[in-house]
C-alpha cells in the first residue's frame, strides 16, 4: 500500500482463508483490502504512471526481462503455491510459470516494434499513428491459471507504459501477492503495480474511480456483464475474456485414435478447468461408435493422483462447490437422455475430486450441451455430416476456441478459417494461447484481444498525428 493507503487501514477488516482442494484443509489467512485503500492505491498508481509513461522501452524491457528471470528461478515455489491454493498439478504449474516467463521476454523484446509510430501517406505533410498508454488498468482475474492470466495482461500493459491494479480471484491471494512481489523485485515501481485483495462487490466502485483508466476482466459471463456495465456507465475501455464451450468437429476422414488423443488433451488441460478446453466433441455419425470407444480409452488415462507429485495427470478440481456443480451438470444431462460412458461418480474422499467423465448422446436441453462444463467431462454430440457438425458447433452462446480433426488439411483449413464462429480455430491440435498470436473470443466469450500486437494495442490511445509547416 502507498503511504496514504496505510493510513486508511481499519482494524475491522474482513479476512479470507484459502482451502487446499486436494484435502479440504484450511490454508493461510489474508486481510482484505478496503475500498478506501483500493482508491488510494489507484491514486498512487496514477501518479506513478505519469513517470513510467516517460520511461524508455529499453528501461521497461530490462525490468520485464528481469521478471522473467525471477519467475524461472522461483518456478517450483510458484507451482507449489498454485497446487495448494487451487489444485493445479505441480507439472502444469511449472509449465505455467515457464509460459509466463516466455511471455514477459516476448513483450520485453517486441513492445517497441508493436508500438512504433506507424507512418501514413495522405499526400501532404507528415502523418503517423502513435500508441500512447491509457493510464491505470484495473485487471479482474480468475483462479484457473493464476499466474498466466495475470502476466498475459500485465507484461504488455506495463511495456506499453500503463500502470495496473490486480484484483485476483479470492481463492488465490497467495498467488496474487507473489506476482506483485515478482514485479516489484524486478524493478516495477511499487505504486505502479499493486495487488488488491478486494472483494468483487467493490469492483464496480473502483472502476468508477477517476484514477482508473480502463478495465480488463477474465472470468465468467456473469462477472463480465457486471464489469462491462460498470465500465460502460463511465465510458471506460473494457476488454472481456469470458467463458467458452469449445467445439471440436471430428470428420469422417479422421484417424480415430489420433483424433481421440487430441480431444482428450484438449478436454483435460488444467483438469478440464480452462476457458479454451475442448468441451463439445461433435463427431460425424458414421464414425461415432469407434470415436466414443477411443475417447473413453484416452480419457481413462487421466488418472486422479496427488497434484504435488510429478507425473500426476489429474488433480482435484478447484473446490467442492465447483465439483458439485459439474456433477449436477452430468447427472442433469443423464436424466435428460445422455449416456454415461466413463466416470460420473463423486469419489468418497475429502477434497474436490472428480474423475474423467465421458457423456454421449448429448443433445440440446442437456446442461452438457447448453452450458459451459468447467471440469473433466467430455460431451460427445453426433452430427449427420460436415455441414451439420459445423451448424452444431456454431449453435452456442460462446465463441472462444474451436477445432477440426481431419486427415484432409485443406478441408480443415477451410472449415477453421471460414466456417467456425470462434476467436481461435485449430486444425488437428488443441487450442492454445501464445504471446505471438491474438487470443480472445466472439459472442458471449467476450471482446477485445490479448497477446500479439492486437493485445498490446488494446490499452493504448491509437492516436493520429499530423504535422505540417506553418503557412
Ligand atoms: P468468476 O467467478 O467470474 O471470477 C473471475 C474474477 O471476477 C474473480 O476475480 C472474481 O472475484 C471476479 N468477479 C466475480 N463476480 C464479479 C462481479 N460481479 N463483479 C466484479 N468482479 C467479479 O470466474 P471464475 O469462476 O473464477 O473462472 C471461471 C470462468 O472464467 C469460466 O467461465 C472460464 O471459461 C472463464 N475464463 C475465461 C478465460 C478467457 O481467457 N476467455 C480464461 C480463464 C477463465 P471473486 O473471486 O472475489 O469472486
Amino acid at each position: 500500500m502507498s503511504e496514504q493507503a496505510e493510513l486508511n487501514r481499519s482494524d475491522s477488516r474482513q479476512k479470507i482463508q484459502t482451502v487446499n482442494p486436494a484435502n479440504a484443509e484450511p490454508g493461510k489467512t489474508y486481510e482484505e483490502t478496503s475500498l478506501d485503500e483500493a482508491k488510494a492505491a489507484a491514486a498512487a498508481a496514477r501518479k506513478a504512471f505519469l513517470d513510467w509513461r516517460r520511461s524508455s522501452f529499453a528501461e521497461r524491457s530490462a525490468i520485464i526481462h528481469k521478471a522473467a528471470e525471477i519467475l524461472r528461478a522461483r518456478k517450483d515455489e510458484f507451482a507449489r503455491l498454485m497446487t495448494d491454493e487451487m489444485g493445479k498439478t505441480f507439472d502444469e504449474g511449472r509449465a505455467e510459470v515457464e509460459k509466463c516467463a516466455f511471455h514477459c521476454d516476448w513483450f520485453a523484446d517486441q513492445a517497441q516494434d508493436y508500438l512504433a509510430h506507424d507512418p501514413v501517406d495522405i499526400g501532404a505533410g507528415e502523418t503517423f499513428v502513435t500508441f500512447n498508454p491509457l493510464g491505470v488498468v484495473l485487471a479482474v482475474m480468475p483462479w484457473n491459471f493464476p499466474f498466466w492470466q495475470v502476466f498475459r495482461f500485465a507484461a504488455p500493459a506495463l511495456m506499453a507504459g500503463n500502470g495496473a491494479l490486480l484484483k485476483h480471484a479470492s481463492n488465490v491471494p497467495g498467488c496474487a501477492l507473489a506476482i506483485e512481489e515478482v514485479l516489484h523485485e524486478a524493478g516495477v515501481p511499487r505504486d505502479l503495480f499493486r495487488t488488491l485483495i478486494l472483494p468483487s462487490r467493490e469492483v464496480e466502485a473502483l472502476i468508477k474511480d477517476a484514477n482508473v483508466g480502463a478495465v480488463t476482466l477474465t472470468g465468467s459471463v456473469e462477472a463480465g456483464r457486471s464489469v462491462a456495465t460498470a465500465a460502460g456507465s463511465v465510458l471506460k475501455k473494457c476488454v472481456l475474456e469470458l467463458g467458452g464451450s469449445d467445439a471440436y468437429v471430428i470428420l469422417d476422414d479422421a484417424d480415430i485414435e489420433a483424433a481421440a488423443k487430441i480431444a482428450a488433451t484438449a478436454r483435460m488441460v488444467n483438469g478440464g478447468q480452462s476457458c479454451i478446453a475442448g468441451k463439445r466433441f461433435i463427431v460425424v455419425r458414421s464414425i461415432a461408435e469407434p470415436f466414443e470407444r477411443a475417447l473413453v480409452e484416452a480419457m481413462r488415462r487421466y488418472e486422479m493422483g496427488d497434484p504435488t507429485e510429478e507425473g500426476t495427470k489429474l488433480g482435484p478440481m478447484v473446490s467442492v462447490k465447483a465439483r458439485d456443480e459439474v456433477h449436477a451438470q452430468v447427472t442433469g444431462s443423464v436424466d435428460k437422455g445422455a449416456r454415461l460412458l466413463l466416470g460420473g461418480q463423486v469419489p468418497d474422499r475429502a477434497g474436490a475430486w472428480y474423475p474423467p467423465t465421458v457423456l454421449s448422446d448429448v443433445r440440446p436441453g442437456q446442461p452438457a450441451h447448453d452450458k459451459e462444463v468447467f471440469g473433466p467431462v467430455a460431451a460427445i454430440i453426433s452430427a449427420a455430416d460436415e455441414a451439420d457438425a459445423v451448424r452444431i458447433a456454431n449453435d452456442s452462446e460462446f465463441g472462444l476456441g474451436s477445432g477440426v480433426l481431419t486427415s484432409d488439411v485443406d478441408r480443415g483449413r477451410r472449415i477453421a478459417s471460414q466456417e467456425l464462429e470462434a476467436g481461435m480455430s485449430f486444425v488437428n491440435e488443441n487450442v492454445r494461447s501464445d504471446p505471438r498470436t491474438p487470443f480472445g473470443g466472439v459472442k458471449h466469450s467476450g471482446y477485445g484481444r490479448e497477446c500479439s500486437a492486437f493485445g498490446i494495442r488494446e490499452f493504448v490511445n491509437i492516436k493520429t498525428v499530423h504535422v505540417k509547416p506553418l503557412g
